[in-house]
C-alpha cells in the first residue's frame, strides 16, 4: 500500500471542537451544549471517552470540593492552599476561578449516579481530608462521559490529534486541528470555530523508575502523551511555569496513592531505622528557602526534599508505617479498597512482593519527574483571566482563552493553577466552554479558513514514518535496529535519558545546572533533527511516533524554563545546583516562554505575580 492507499480523508466542519475526552474534556463538552444550544459541538479523543485519560481506571477520592454549603471552606481558602503548596506562586484568578465553581461540578455528578461516601453522622460528603471527599468511583469516568456523549453533537474515538491549524485569512486565530485514526488509518481535518485543548498532562519525559519488564508503570498515565503542550507550543501560544515538574512521594514499584493512607489512616513515614526524619532537615530546608518551610501544611516538594535528603544521608529506605492502622479492620478495608478502585496494580505489587501491610510497613519512594497542569503543580498554557477577578495584565481576552485567538483549554492544559484535580480539571473545562461559545457569538461567527497546502502538506508528514519503515525495513533481515529510520520506542529512550541527566531526573537526584541544560538542549535539537527520520510499522507506532513529537517540544520547553529560572525554588521537584537557593526577590514571578515555529527558538519572559488574596 502506498502513502495514502486505501486511506480516507474525512472533513468535519465544528463550532467547537473539543480535543480529549478525559475529566477537562468531558466537562467542555458538557458545557457547550449548555450555552451553545445550536452549535455543533465535536469532541475528538485519541482512545475511547468511556475509559480515557488519567481517571480511567477510576478514583477513590475527589480532591477538590470546597462544602460551602455546609460551610467547610471557601474558594479563597484553596486560594491559599495552592499558594502556600507551590511556594507563593499560583494564577490566583484562575484558581479561584475553578474553587467558586467546583462544589457544583460534584453535585452534578452525584445526580448522574456517581456513588459518594457519606458521613453517617452529618450526612456529609465523607472527608478524606480538608479538601478531599471519597467516593466509590471505579466508574468514576463512564459516568462524566455519558454526560458528554448526550451533549456533544459528535464524539469521534480513536482519533490522535497531531496538529493544530491556524486560520490563513486570519492571523493568529486557530481554524482547527488534524490527526488520524489509529485503528483504520483514515486522515481527519477537522476546521472549528474554537478549540478547547483537554489533551492531558505529560509522563515519560523523564526516564522512569520502572523500566525493562516493568516499562510502562507510570504514576501518572502512560498515555498522557504531553499532548496538551505539544499541540499550543507548535502554533506559538505562550506556556508558563514549564520547570514546575512535579515528583511523587508513593509506595515503591507500583506508585500507589498515599494520600487516603496520611489522611484517611492516620499513618506515618520513618526511616530505614524506624526513626521520625523530617524534623532532622528543618535547619538545612529553611536555609533554602527561609520561612516557606514554617508555613502548614509544609508544601508537598519539602517534604520530598527531607526523604531526599534522609536517603542520601544513608538512612534509607523510607517506609509508611501501616501496621498500626491495619490492626482496625475498617481502616484494613480502606486501605486495600483504595486501590482496587484505582491503583489495582499496587496490590498486585504487593502480593508479588509478599507484603502485606498489616504485618510489613512498606516501602516509599520518591518517582521520576511528570509535567501537568492540574495536580500538585502548575505547569501549562498562558491563559486570559475571569473577567470580573482577573488582574488587567492577565486580561486579553476570553477565559481561558490562550494567547492564540480562538484556543481555549482546561485541565492539565493550562498552567499556574495547581490542585484542581479532576473535579476541577472538569469545572475548568466548563468555564473554558463557556467563554468559547461567547467568543464565537461575539467574534467567531465566520468558519476559519484552512489553506489546503498546509493540509495536504500535514497529511504527508504524518504518515511519512509509515513510508520510512516500508522501505527501510528492507535493508535489514532481522532486529530492529535500521541504519535508516528509528522506532518510536527508540527516540523515547533516548528523550528519557536526556531529560533523566541532564534535567534533573532521578539518576542525577533531580540535579541540575546551566551547564547540563544547555547540553540537554544541544541533545534534544539533535534529537529533533533525527524526528524526520521516525518509523512506523503500523498504526500504533504511527501513534508513538506523533506522541514522541509532543513530548519532545514539552521536554524542550521544560528545559528552557528550568534554565530561565535562576533559582531553586522547589527543593524535592528539583534543584539548580548554581543557584542552590529560593530567591524571592528576584524570582517572585511566573516564568513565560514562546515557541517559534519557523526559527525552532524559545523566547523567555518574567510575568508578575499578583496575590488578590491576603
Ligand atoms: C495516578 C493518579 C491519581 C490521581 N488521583 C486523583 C484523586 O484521587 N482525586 C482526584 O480528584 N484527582 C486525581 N488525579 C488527577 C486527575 O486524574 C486529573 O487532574 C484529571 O484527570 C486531569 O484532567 P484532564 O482532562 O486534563 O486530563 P485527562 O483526564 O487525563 O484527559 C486527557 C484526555 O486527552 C486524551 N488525549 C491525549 N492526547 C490526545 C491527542 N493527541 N488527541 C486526542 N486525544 C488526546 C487522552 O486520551 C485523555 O482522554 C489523579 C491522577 C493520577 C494520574
Amino acid at each position: 500500500m502506498g502513502l495514502f492507499g486505501g486511506r480516507k480523508t474525512v472533513f468535519v466542519d465544528a463550532d467547537i471542537l473539543v480535543i480529549g475526552g478525559g475529566m477537562a474534556g468531558c466537562g467542555a463538552t458538557y458545557e457547550s451544549r449548555y450555552w451553545g444550544r445550536d452549535l455543533k459541538v465535536v469532541c475528538v479523543e485519541k482512545a475511547n471517552i468511556e475509559r480515557s485519560g488519567a481517571v480511567a481506571q477510576g478514583l477513590y477520592a475527589i480532591n477538590c470540593y470546597m462544602g460551602m454549603r455546609w460551610d467547610e471552606n471557601q474558594p479563597e481558602d484553596h486560594v491559599r492552599y495552592a499558594r502556600n503548596d507551590l511556594m507563593g506562586l499560583v494564577r490566583e484568578d484562575l484558581g479561584y476561578d475553578i474553587a467558586r465553581h467546583v462544589d457544583a461540578s460534584v453535585h452534578l455528578f452525584e445526580e448522574w449516579g456517581l456513588p459518594m461516601m457519606k458521613d453517617p453522622k452529618t450526612g456529609r460528603y465523607q472527608r478524606e481530608g480538608k479538601w478531599q471527599i471519597m467516593i466509590h468511583g471505579e466508574s468514576y469516568k463512564p459516568i462524566v462521559a455519558e454526560a458528554a456523549r448526550k451533549a456533544a453533537t459528535e464524539v469521534y474515538n480513536r482519533i490522535m490529534v497531531t496538529h493544530l491549524l491556524m486560520d490563513s485569512a486570519k492571523a493568529n486565530r486557530v481554524g482547527g486541528a488534524v490527526g488520524f485514526n489509529v485503528r483504520t488509518g483514515d486522515y481527519y481535518v477537522f476546521r472549528a470555530k474554537a478549540v478547547i485543548i483537554a489533551a492531558g498532562g505529560a509522563s515519560h519525559i523523564f526516564k522512569p523508575r520502572a523500566v525493562g519488564e516493568g516499562m510502562g508503570r507510570t504514576w501518572y498515565a502512560p498515555w498522557s502523551s504531553a499532548s496538551a503542550y505539544g499541540l499550543p507550543i507548535q502554533v506559538g501560544a505562550k506556556m508558563t511555569q514549564m520547570e514546575n515538574r512535579i515528583v511523587l512521594t508513593r509506595f515503591k514499584d507500583g506508585y500507589g496513592p498515599v494520600g487516603a493512607y496520611f489522611l484517611h489512616l492516620k499513618t506515618y513515614t520513618e526511616n530505614g531505622y524506624g526513626e521520625e526524619y523530617e524534623k532532622r532537615w528543618y535547619d538545612d530546608t529553611k536555609a533554602l528557602v527561609g520561612e516557606y518551610v514554617d508555613h502548614h501544611p509544609v508544601p508537598t516538594c519539602l517534604r520530598n526534599h527531607a526523604l531526599l535528603k534522609e536517603v542520601a544521608a544513608g538512612r534509607g529506605p523510607i517506609r509508611m508505617v501501616t501496621k498500626e492502622a491495619f490492626q482496625d479492620p475498617h481502616k484494613e478495608t480502606v486501605g486495600w479498597e483504595n486501590f482496587l478502585g484505582m491503583t489495582i496494580g499496587q496490590a498486585i505489587v504487593w502480593a508479588s512482593q509478599n507484603i502485606d501491610p498489616k504485618h510489613i510497613n512498606p516501602e516509599l519512594t520518591t518517582s521520576e519527574p511528570y509535567v501537568m497542569g492540574s495536580h500538585a503543580t502548575c505547569s501549562g498554557a498562558w491563559a486570559s483571566g475571569p473577567e470580573d477577578y482577573a488582574p488587567a495584565e492577565y486580561q486579553w481576552g476570553y477565559n481561558r482563552m490562550m494567547t492564540v485567538d480562538g484556543l481555549f483549554g482546561a485541565g492539565d492544559t493550562i498552567g499556574g493553577t495547581a490542585h484542581k484535580f479532576s473535579s476541577g480539571s472538569f469545572t475548568e473545562g466548563r468555564i473554558a466552554a463557556k467563554a468559547a461559545v461567547k467568543y464565537i457569538m461575539e467574534k467567531g461567527r465566520d468558519q476559519p479558513q484552512l489553506s489546503e497546502e498546509e493540509v495536504r502538506d500535514l497529511q504527508k508528514t504524518i504518515y511519512q514514518p509509515m513510508e520510512n519503515y516500508r522501505v527501510g525495513r528492507n535493508e535489514i533481515v532481522a532486529g530492529t535496529v535500521s541504519p535508516s529510520y528509528l522506532l518510536p520506542i527508540h527516540g523515547l529512550q533516548r528523550l528519557q535519558k536526556i531529560m533523566d541527566e541532564y534535567v534533573g531526573g532521578i539518576s542525577s537526584h533531580y540535579m541540575t545546572n546551566d551547564v547540563l541544560l544547555n547540553r540537554g538542549l544541544e541533545l534534544l535539537g539533535m534529537l529533533k533533527e533525527d524526528m524526520n527520520r521516525m518509523g512506523a510499522e503500523d498504526l500504533h507506532q504511527l501513534q508513538r511516533v506523533w506522541e514522541l513529537h509532543h513530548r519532545l517540544l514539552a521536554a524542550e520547553s521544560v528545559t528552557h524554563h528550568t534554565l530561565f529560572r535562576q533559582e531553586t525554588r522547589w527543593p524535592g521537584y528539583y534543584y539548580r545546583g548554581d543557584f542552590m537557593k529560593l530567591d524571592d526577590q528576584n524570582w517572585h514571578c511566573f516564568t513565560v516562554s514562546r515557541y517559534d515555529r519557523n526559527t525552532g527558538k524559545f523566547e523567555m519572559e518574567k510575568a508578575p505575580v499578583y496575590h488578590i488574596i491576603d
